[in-house]
């Protein structure tokens, strides 16, 4: 099978690889579509912890692919059969997955992250994502390179049950990139009332309008402050969600909550600036609730897929670029690109 290969700091290969064996309690998919995200290029560029120098391994944890090959003991699944696959699976045993986060097991294993994954022909499903639910199935008419973002979706619902956007709610979101375009669709399906999102590169508010956004905001033009207050009567947001890697958003993100609001550092801030001077006061007095979340665990993901199979969230005006395998380069290029959403592999077309 043809497979793109990481063998250290920008040096990704496609080579002809074997088509992985299938274990018991495994399953084989050929990969419909696989998108690359904001992890990936952080592996591509060396800067991923489960990636160190030595490591060779297939990258590609979004995947939507189809069971080709059922591993001796497998039940409940079909030959021919459209998946989504959660990509972590936790060691199953741990405080932290006995609670149902399996995001925060310290001993993940995640497809494209610690094994192989789907920048590839094939991909084998191992055992222990079976047992634990990991493999979701999905219909046929769902467009299968827009469900490659139901785990992007999934951590934005994640991050939404943090701060509870309720119906009613003024919602803002500070960011239009494909994160801030995912929220801005879930606040919609939550209720918010009024969804307000900005954006430092005005270009991307409009498909943030086009998503249902009530109000966009390019802040090189407009005072966010003051377009908040005159969206919500003078009294702030009741929710903010910080979806930019920008510590100048997560201070704003305080005056801009209102009384009792609720704020979530959605993105993380590079490794070596993450350390921000914040008025504590605004927590204080305002009582406002500060989270933050990451990633997304299975039941998360379960969630998500259940909204994209219900047509309750339509994904597809995310990607903006389908690729063989053979122009990977193109494509992580494309991916770079400020004005690019979703980026996606069909390693079954063949250029
Ligand atoms: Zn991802
Ligand atoms: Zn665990």
């Amino acid at each position: 099978m043809k497979a793109l290969v990481y063998h250290g700091k920008e040096d990704l290969r496609l080579e002809e690889r074997p088509i992985p064996s299938v274990g018991p309690g495994e399953v084989l998919l050929r990969v419909l579509r696989a998108g690359i995200c904001g992890t990936d290029l952080r592996i591509l560029h060396g800067a991923h912890r489960h990636y160190p120098s030595g490591v060779v391994r297939i990258p590609g944890h979004e995947v939507v692919g189809e069971i080709v090959t059922l591993g001796e003991g497998v039940s409940g699944w079909q030959v021919g059969q459209r998946v989504f696959v959660a990509p972590n699976t936790g060691c199953g045993h741990c405080r932290q997955c006995v609670s149902g986060n399996n995001n925060r097991c310290p001993d993940f294993c995640a497809l494209g992250i610690t094994i192989d994954g789907a920048f590839a022909e094939y991909v084998c499903i191992p055992a222990a994502a079976l047992r634990q639910g990991n493999l979701i199935p999905l219909d046929k008419t769902v467009d299968p390179a827009a469900a490659v973002l139901i785990e992007p979706l999934a951590c934005v619902l994640r991050g939404q049950d943090a701060v509870a956007v309720s119906a009613g709610d003024v919602v803002l979101i500070m960011g239009a990139g494909p994160i801030g375009i995912l929220h801005t669709m879930l606040a919609r399906v939550r209720g918010a009332a009024r969804v307000i999102v900005s954006e430092v590169w005005g270009a991307r508010l409009t498909l943030a309008a086009a998503v249902g956004a009530d109000r966009t905001v390019d802040v090189n033009v407009e005072d966010l402050q003051q377009v908040v207050l005159s969206e919500s009567d003078g009294a702030g947001a009741d929710v903010v969600i910080v979806a930019a890697p920008v510590a100048t958003a997560q201070q704003s993100a305080l005056e801009l909550a209102a009384l009792g609001g609720r704020v979530n550092f959605f993105g993380g801030l590079p490794k070596d600036q993450s350390i921000v001077p914040i008025d504590t006061n605004l927590i204080h007095y305002k009582e406002l609730l500060v989270t933050g979340t990451t990633a997304c665990n299975t039941y998360d993901c379960w969630r998500a897929a259940t909204l994209v199979r219900a047509g309750r969230i339509d994904l597809t005006c995310l990607v903006s670029g389908i690729y063989p395998l053979e122009r990977f380069a193109e494509a992580f290029a494309a991916a770079q690109q400020r004005s690019a959403l979703k980026i996606v592999f069909d390693p079954t077309q063949m250029q």
